[in-house]
């Protein structure tokens, strides 16, 4: 409705100056409140891509951490909603903050706990996002309770992680895509690449 585009607007302008907030996923790093715990803007990007918001839709956005993909999330489609599962009372205050900052804090529901006992009797969504705490038994768990049809998108970095993401994808199918990044970063008088560590991201739909 209008209000909420207003407050959009005015929340945005704020939140990114005169020109407003970019209309692309893959915001800059710094607009998010966080303890450095975040997904980087070029892996953001990508990853709102692999979910796929739609109007109305609801992710579970499980490892929530600054909540930066579900807001980004909610920012992408109209109407869009989120729920945010983190385990830390400190990242819960600034998954709050994010959703007070960009205007969407009635579109966002903070929960805490650990999944997937978190996930017990919980509105089921359209989409899940697990951006912390995979393990082989979450995703039995999701299978289980998920109708066919929901979109599952799984970020790993560590090794445990990236086992886990290559047994599923050979097991249940899907799409795993492998993301290297590199920024340019001072070195010295120069410049040289700055390697961030590869992210597996492997993506199904139930
Ligand atoms: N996508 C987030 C960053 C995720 S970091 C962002 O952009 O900000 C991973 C998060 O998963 C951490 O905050 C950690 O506390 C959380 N986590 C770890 N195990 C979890 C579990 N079992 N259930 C839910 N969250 C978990």
């Amino acid at each position: 409705d209008l209000k909420e585009i207003d407050t959009l607007v005015t929340v945005a302008i704020q939140a990114a100056g005169a020109a407003g907030l970019p209309q692309a996923s893959g915001l800059a790093d710094d607009l998010f409140h966080s303890d450095g715990q975040i997904t980087k803007r070029p892996i953001r990007a990508l990853t709102l891509s692999a979910l796929s918001p739609c109007p109305g839709q609801l992710l579970w956005d499980i490892g929530g951490g600054s909540g930066s993909i579900s807001v980004e999330w909610c920012l992408a489609a109209r109407g869009a909603r989120a729920i945010t599962f983190e385990p830390r009372e400190d990242r819960l205050t600034n998954i709050r903050a994010n959703a007070e900052k960009f205007g969407i804090a009635h579109r966002m529901t903070p929960v805490i706990g650990k999944a997937p006992a978190v996930l017990d009797g919980i509105e089921l969504p359209n989409t899940v996002f697990i951006g912390g705490g995979g393990s082989q038994m979450l995703l039995d768990h999701l299978w289980n309770i998920l109708p066919e049809g929901t979109r599952i998108v799984a970020n790993g970095v560590t090794l445990e992680t990236e086992t886990l993401l290559m047994t599923a994808h050979k097991t249940r199918g899907g799409h795993l895509l492998k993301a290297e990044i590199a920024e340019a970063a001072p070195l010295g008088s120069m410049y040289g690449w700055d390697r961030a560590r590869p992210v597996i991201q492997w993506s199904v739909t139930r």
